[in-house]
């Protein structure tokens, strides 16, 4: 019997929804690359559409779990020497996890974690774990890739609009019986025309780059592997050997590459000065890819005309956190990769996983991270140790 310890982010404030805006999702069997969606063996512990991500939605996970004899413990209690999480952590055989809501499992709480063997991402991107001590303690580190890839992409797309046009000020104007045009255009622009550069062209990267296609803009990309040529053919793509090169040419700057110990303050004052006057940034990565005081730095100083993005260092953010109030922010707490339908791939891969760990069965390599004491699967094609 093993301990399953997930930590999900706490339920809505006004209590776990007894309805829904709507009665069902569409079914996304596959993803752009030909990836299948999760496949467990199930059957699923909940109807897709429902809120699984946070506590009383419990991902879904307690009848498999529990008719195959082992224990789920779910908490969102995570901080702290004295958090349910650390409590349960010396005994947990599996810690699941979500980027939104992350249970950070640093060296010392692996050091605690004698059990441990299986750290699961209920999600994409597990830089919450420190994947170098993970791999010297053979703990396998999975996530269910593809699985909210295009929930983010959209996302982008939505930030990529709203700043360029003005959209959220202007909304408020409205909301609060304002009719002053002037106001909501003085800084809102098309964009089309614009020149558009995502600096990574992963699974969210490219779905960002054909998603804009069709608004008219110059599209740009950065990334260590350079693309198929039919691919930049098909977007009319501009390749640049590094970051440095992109952002001197392009107005909105996309933000989509992992986070690992190289790429921490990716974005700093240097790399700021290097951007066109007047440039946005979005950021639905990772909060610490950009150092947190030079944005503030950047826009207040009016080099940079926006700045929007779900992602935050620490999370949850603290109220007194700049990015909370800097100028011209289209901050969203961490929610883009959690939506309802992506809650319902996600948690479908959360069981695939725990079936094949149980069942002895290998983890399919696009979900591994690190596995047999080093990267692995995805991990080991985008991430790094150092
Ligand atoms: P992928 O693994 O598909 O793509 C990541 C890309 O980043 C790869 O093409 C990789 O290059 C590239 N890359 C790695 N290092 C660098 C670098 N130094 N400079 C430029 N490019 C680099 O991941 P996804 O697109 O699915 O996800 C990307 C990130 O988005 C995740 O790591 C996560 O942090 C974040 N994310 C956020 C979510 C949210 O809810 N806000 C949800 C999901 C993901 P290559 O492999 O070609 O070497």
């Amino acid at each position: 019997m093993a301990k399953v310890l997930c930590v999900l982010y706490p339920d809505p404030q006004a209590g776990y929804p007894p309805q829904y805006a709507r009665d069902t999702i569409p079914t996304i069997t596959h993803y752009a690359n030909g990836q299948t969606a999760p496949t467990p063996k199930g059957p699923l512990g909940f109807k897709p559409g429902e809120l699984v991500g946070c506590v009383s939605g419990e991902l879904g996970l307690r009848s498999y779990l529990e008719k195959h004899g082992h224990e789920l413990i779910v908490t969102s209690d995570k901080e702290g020497p004295h958090s349910e999480f650390e409590k349960h952590l010396p005994d947990a055989e599996v810690v699941i996890s979500q980027p939104f809501w992350p249970a950070y499992l640093t060296k010392e709480r692996i050091a605690k974690a004698k059990n441990l063997k299986l750290a699961l991402t209920a999600g994409i991107g597990s830089d919450h774990v420190d994947l170098e001590a993970a791999a010297k303690a053979g703990v396998t580190v999975a996530e269910v890739t593809g699985s909210n890839s295009i929930s983010v992409a959209e996302h982008v797309v939505m930030m990529v609009l709203s700043l360029v046009r003005n959209y959220l000020p202007a909304h408020g104007l409205a909301v609060n019986g304002v009719w002053n045009i002037a106001d909501c255009v003085e800084r809102s622009y098309d964009v089309e025309g614009m020149h558009f550069g995502t600096i990574a062209a992963g699974r969210i990267g490219l779905a960002v780059l054909r998603r804009l296609k069709p608004f008219g803009l110059c599209l740009h990309y950065t990334d260590p592997h350079r693309l198929s040529p039919e691919i930049e053919k098909e977007l009319g793509l501009t390749f640049h050997p590094n970051a440095e090169s992109l952002v001197k040419e392009v107005d909105i700057v996309n933000l989509q590459m992992p986070l690992y110990p190289s790429t921490e303050h990716f974005f700093d004052d240097k790399m700021f000065a290097k951007m066109k006057r007047g440039a946005y940034l979005i950021n639905t990565a990772r909060g610490k890819l950009v150092e947190r005081d030079a944005v503030v730095r950047a826009l207040s100083s009016g080099h940079l005309a926006g700045y929007a993005g779900d992602v935050w260092f620490p999370q949850p953010a603290p109220l007194d956190h700049p990015w909370r109030t800097m100028p011209f922010n289209g901050m969203t707490p961490h929610m883009s990769g959690t939506s309802l339908s992506a809650q319902a791939r996600y948690a479908a891969g959360t069981l695939e996983i725990l079936e094949s760990y149980f069942d002895k069965t290998p983890i399919r390599q696009e979900y591994l991270i690190v596995d047999g004491g080093k990267l692995a699967g995805t991990g080991a094609q985008s991430y790094k140790l150092t």
